[in-house]
């Protein structure tokens, strides 16, 4: 296998995660990324591993839910109104998949997934020591009223009956001897001691340096135009910098994947989801814990180095316009649960797209139309904690292994049904 030369379009956390297992089975590896390495939406991104995560987007009620957050002003969530067929058609298709039947085959799919990474994780961070703030404090779902944190007793039922996956209860007093970073007062909080969290900007920074030491090489402002092919077999890729040639092709392009539809010959449903977080410096009464604060779909997370909130879901194409609103709305939600919820300089204003497919499940498969192309993409709001897995499994089925999970959840087929 040492003399396959694979090439990974798309430096993000799944491009490399993909590179880190290649290596390690004996491939060349060439990562060519259109931009700087690792500075979209794996960038700033929260940096949950998180198990507790199991229930997809797609859920019953989502859309009502969505709706009616969305006439606040202050939502979350918004979906800019547009006449793009193919966006209609992906929200056409995500809503129909917003009933229990279809929640709870996905949810399966991401359990499996979920638990994998998470151990996989465990594995390459403490094994190679890779310095990236890794931390396994568990998570907290915070409510701030009591009526939402006894409802959402039903879903951890579910959850652990179906899945194995629960949290414990922490009523309003309780809460602020967990995390004293909270305000009094609060409805309640669910600790999930399954999940982790990291600083995914160094998790990059160090995978890149252990891959350059294994040989592998990273091209910057490089895109990839073309496939360059002869029948079904690829040979090479076309880019603005000229043609690289290769074994081996995987295409981890996040949410811009769809502009290579025409290449792979795939109609990829991903809409870009933008999402915002701040990052700044620890406050003096710092979060023990990660969090999220579910009725404003906010998230904290505390970082040996520094602090980070949030959250937000913008359909809005791909506008990257940075929208101050929601910068905003990140702080005040952050003022309502915590006693010191940010603090000056903001260091850093971003914002990513997240690779939404119309069923919460990423798309790990062989390229039908090929048969030296894979896909590694639309791992949603999950890429972070799906990476190790994707890497690993998108590793075994180029090397035509049986893979670490299932596969077939995640295939292409599902696109064409
Ligand atoms: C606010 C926010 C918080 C989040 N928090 C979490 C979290 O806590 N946990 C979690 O698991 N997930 C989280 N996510 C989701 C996670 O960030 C994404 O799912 C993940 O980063 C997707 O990784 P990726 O490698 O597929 O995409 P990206 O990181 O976007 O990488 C794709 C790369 O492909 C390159 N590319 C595209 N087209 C071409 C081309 N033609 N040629 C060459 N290069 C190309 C791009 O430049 C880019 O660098 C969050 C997202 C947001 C927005």
């Amino acid at each position: 296998m040492s003399s396959q030369h694979t090439v990974i379009v798309g430096g993000g956390i799944i491009g490399t995660l993909c590179g880190w297992y290649l290596t390690e089975a004996g491939h060349r590896v060439t990562i060519v990324d259109r931009g700087a390495f690792g500075a979209a939406c794996s960038k700033s991104n929260c940096g949950y591993v998180s198990p507790s995560h199991v229930l997809p987007l797609t859920a019953p009620g989502v859309i009502w839910k969505s709706l009616k957050s969305m006439t606040s002003g202050d939502s979350p969530f918004y979906v800019k109104p547009t006449l793009n067929l193919q966006r209609l058609g992906w929200f056409f298709k995500f809503a129909r998949r917003c009933n229990e039947r279809d929640m709870l085959e996905a949810a399966g799919v991401l359990h499996e997934l979920l638990q994998t990474s998470k151990q996989l994780y465990e594995d390459l961070i403490e094994g190679e020591g890779l310095e990236c703030e890794w931390r396994k404090d568990g998570l907290l779902f915070v409510y701030k009223s009591v009526h939402e944190f006894e409802e959402y007793a039903k879903v951890n039922q579910m959850t652990s009956e179906r899945f194995g996956v629960s949290a414990k209860p922490l009523d309003a007093a309780e809460l602020v001897k967990f995390e004293p970073a909270l305000r009094e007062g609060l409805g309640g909080a669910w600790f999930f001691d399954c999940d982790a969290h990291l600083r995914p900007d160094r998790l990059l920074a160090a995978l890149r340096a252990k891959l350059e030491s294994r040989g592998a090489t990273f091209l910057e402002n490089t895109e990839v135009k073309e496939l360059i092919n002869e029948g079904s077999h690829v040979r090479g890729v076309r880019t603005t910098m000229g043609e690289i040639i290769g074994d081996r092709f995987v295409v981890a392009t996040g949410a811009w994947t769809p502009f290579l539809n025409q290449q792979l010959g795939l109609k990829i449903p991903i809409q870009p989801g933008k999402g915002y977080s701040l990052t700044m410096p620890r406050p003096q009464n710092c979060p023990r814990l990660p969090m999220i604060f579910e009725e404003h779909r906010v998230a904290i997370t505390p970082m040996d180095s520094g602090y980070r909130i949030g959250s937000t879901m913008e359909f809005v194409g791909y506008d990257d316009s940075i929208n101050e609103r929601r910068l905003n709305l990140l702080k005040r939600s952050a003022e309502i649960y915590l006693r010191e919820p940010y603090t000056e300089p903001i260091e850093e204003r971003w914002f990513g797209w997240r690779p939404m497919t119309w069923d919460s499940k990423p798309l790990i498969d062989r390229v039908p139309k090929f048969s030296n192309v894979w896909l590694a993409a639309g791992h949603n709001m999950l890429g972070l904690s799906l990476g190790a897995v994707t890497g690993k499994m998108i590793t075994q089925l180029i090397n035509q292994e049986t893979p670490i999970v299932d596969p077939r959840g995640v295939g292409l087929a599902r696109l064409s049904r």
